[in-house]
């Protein structure tokens, strides 16, 4: 039984009669509730809340009909089963009793054991209305959320009718179609086939059908699901029909969510790996590669930190839109992988590695080149990692990660954009390079550094006028490691300003040694584009410079031409201010990368040094002559001097002598060489003079 027996209220003014109806159905299981006239019947009910009423006819203050009304008019009253006692034969009574909403009556006297039937049957009867009613509102606010509308159709007369809510589920129908024959117009012809014969299977077969179509209505296009099946004894088709369309926009909106990069538009990883993997499982030709290559924007985050959020969400936009332009769609597909790296595949025939990287680099030469963000030019340094198949895989996710293992090495580079290319040792070079990074944690620590001094040589008075400093590791196991593979790793990990500040103080410590023994050498110390990022630069190497008691001319400063386009105005302010506090400025490696001379004539600068590429030719090749002269000519009529760099023979001496060039650096002056090697060099060599020279093999 139910552990809440339903409660009946009694609303008789006879006391016997209330006494022995509360004492009966009391023993029968029920709680009961009595008043002794309508009015009171009707406070009780509403405080109560009964599930059952008995209510006599005559009573003093209000009669039962008055009461009947008064509770059926409340909203909890309008369901509750209500039975009327009437006398027996009192026809007049019933009628009444009904008409005042009385579910049931019973006539006195009373029959306690029929009572108690008919109680049960009103109870049950109430509970069925109430989950009905259930149902049914629960139906009703799952079709409209679903965008149910239920049918009917009649096969004998051709008429289709509808539901009460359908037309407010299929609101954008101006009305309803009547007939079969009207539904079907609207469907999209391509589907109006596949639905007319799911009606008639469902009518020869009884067979249940659910088709989705589309449905064209004033030129908008929705997508219904329609559902039916035979209900045989009328021999009717009965069904619903759903409105998918807002529920298939989502589904599409959510698929390209899941599919694209919000801010760019591109697919992302997940779409690029599907459209690789379909490219790699299509057939195709032996001749055919399949390249994937992965752009990084390199300290994307020091943008971020300068230009604030929304520059840099603007100008990934523009690297995204650029990079995408240097491919055809129909070549291959480009993504946005991660915030600052981007991924493309492209198909080409099979060529051997160097010229595969020429051509990409080739391609990629648009996102060479300033960006202007927020009415400043900015030069980003991109590297490429590539991988290709069938020759290093045929799997997408393995490709795609072999190229971004091998963007490590396209790192240490100092180019704007290079092309690095996938090697099966790569896991061993990244694992070599986690090691380096802690040995190089640990060496700048320890002051684990020395410099060397390369010797500058002037060719009209013969003499050694200064050095450049060239920074030195030892590495406990490997020996000499290289400067141009551990600086980019330092300006990755941040330490490069650390090193920086103690090569600026070192170098001018040792130009002031040097000098206190007659010697008088001009320093060239190099700096890293990053030691620009720090802010306090300008500070550093006056601060360097003065504890050294070094005068500012002797020292020259080497930048690069990618520091000068990082932010040109910052640059500009900054080294103007070096040269009015007496400092000299060089452009290193000049020729290589990125050249502008519209930069040159921006900066203050003293020297250009001719990057080491021309000089290796410049016997052979007519063009690297050409532009040698043109660049001595120019550097001559804007006052500034021309430093060769790499000079290892006589005969490139030669002609860059002839070409302009006003001093001279590399082997054939002297390796670089330890700071206390230096002066006997300087004595020994100008005594012997240029055309025996090499005196000191480095
Ligand atoms: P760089 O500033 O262009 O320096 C010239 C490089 O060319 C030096 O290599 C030098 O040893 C080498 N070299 C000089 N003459 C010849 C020659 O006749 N033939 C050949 N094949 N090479 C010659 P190094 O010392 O390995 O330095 C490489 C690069 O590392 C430097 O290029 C510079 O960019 C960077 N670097 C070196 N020292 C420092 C430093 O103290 N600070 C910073 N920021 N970078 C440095
Ligand atoms: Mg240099
Ligand atoms: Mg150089």
């Amino acid at each position: 039984m139910d552990p809440t027996p339903p409660t009946l209220l009694i609303v008789e003014d006879a006391a016997e009669i209330r006494m022995l109806l509360s004492a009966g159905l009391t023993k029968a299981g029920y709680r009961t509730l009595s008043a002794t006239q309508g009015a009171e019947g009707v406070d009780l009910f509403v405080q109560e809340k009964p599930d059952l009423i008995l209510m006599d006819v005559s009573m003093p203050v209000m009669d039962g009909f008055e009461a009947c009304r008064r509770i059926r008019q409340t909203e909890s009253g309008k369901n509750i089963p209500l039975l009327m006692l009437t006398g027996s034969d009192d026809l007049h009574s019933i009628q009444q009793a009904f008409d005042s909403g009385a579910t049931d009556f019973i006539t006195k006297p009373i029959n306690l054991p029929l009572l108690q039937q008919r109680i049960r049957y009103a109870l049950r009867d109430a509970q069925r209305e109430k989950e009905l009613h259930q149902a049914k509102s629960l139906q009703d606010s799952a079709s409209s959320l679903a965008g149910l509308a239920f049918w009917e159709y009649d096969p004998a007369s051709q008429k289709l009718s509808w539901s009460g809510k359908a037309q407010q589920t299929l609101h954008w129908l101006e009305s309803l179609p009547d007939n079969l024959e009207t539904t079907l117009q609207m469907v999209h012809p391509d589907e109006r086939h596949r639905l007319q014969s799911a009606f008639m299977t469902a009518m020869e077969t009884g067979q249940q059908f659910s088709v989705e179509v589309r449905l064209l209505w004033q030129q908008k296009e929705y997508q219904l699901k329609i559902l039916g099946q035979l209900n045989q004894p009328g021999h009717l088709l009965t069904g619903a029909v759903q409105d998918l369309t807002a529920l298939r926009r989502l589904e599409s909106q959510a698929s390209y969510l899941s599919h694209h990069d919000v801010l760019t538009g591109l697919p992302n990883r997940n779409l690029f790996i599907c459209s690789l993997a379909d490219q790699l499982q299509a057939k195709q030709s032996f001749q055919a590669l399949t390249l994937v290559l992965v752009l990084e924007i390199q300290r994307l985050h020091h943008i971020m930190d300068v230009f604030g959020v929304d520059a840099t969400d603007e100008l990934i936009n523009r690297v995204a839109s650029a990079f995408k332009a240097c491919f055809k769609s129909t070549e291959g597909q480009v993504a946005r992988l991660e915030t600052h790296r981007f991924a493309a595949w492209i198909t080409l025939e099979a060529q051997n590695e160097t010229t595969l990287i020429r051509y990409l680099e080739e391609r990629l030469m648009p996102l060479n080149r300033c960006w202007l963000l927020e009415g400043k030019e900015v030069l980003l340094n991109f590297s490429v990692g590539l991988s290709y198949a069938p020759t290093q895989g045929d799997q997408a996710t393995q490709l795609l990660r072999y190229a971004q293992r091998a963007l490590q090495t396209s790192k240490s580079t100092r180019h704007t954009l290079t092309v690095s290319p996938y090697h099966p040792d790569q896991d061993t070079n990244l694992q070599q390079r986690l090691t380096l990074e802690s040995e190089l944690r640990r060496a700048v620590e320890t002051q684990a550094f020395s410099l060397a001094y390369q010797p500058q040589y002037n060719l009209a008075t013969g003499r050694i006028v200064g050095v450049e400093a060239l920074v030195r590791w030892q590495h406990p196991s490997e020996g000499f490691v290289s400067p141009a593979t551990f600086i980019p790793i330092l300006e990755d990990m941040g330490l490069i300003q650390t090193l920086g500040q103690w090569i600026l103080q070192e170098a001018c410590r040792q130009q002031f040694a040097w000098k206190q023994t007659g010697l008088r050498l001009r320093m060239g110390i190099n700096l890293s584009p990053a030691q620009f990022e720090q802010g306090n630069l300008y500070e550093q190497i006056l601060d360097a410079q003065q504890q050294a008691h070094a005068s500012p001319e002797d020292i020259k400063l080497e930048i690069t031409e990618s520091l000068a386009m990082k932010d040109p105005d910052e640059s500009i302010h900054l080294l103007h201010k070096l040269r009015e506090a007496g400092f000299k400025i060089a452009i290193d490696d000049f020729g290589i990368g990125f050249s502008s001379l519209e930069y040159l004539l921006r900066f203050p600068l003293d020297s250009l040094k001719i990057d080491r590429a021309f000089v290796q030719n410049i016997t052979q090749g007519r063009s690297d002559r050409a532009i040698v002269l043109a660049l001595t000519s120019l550097c001559q009529g804007l006052g500034l001097s021309t430093i060769a760099e790499g000079v290892e023979n006589l005969r490139q001496s030669d002609y860059l002598d002839a070409l302009g060039v006003t001093e001279l650096q590399g082997y054939l002056i002297s390796k670089p060489l330890a700071a206390d090697d230096l002066p006997a060099f300087v004595t020994v060599f100008e005594q012997r003079g240029i055309d025996n020279a090499n005196p000191f093999p480095g």
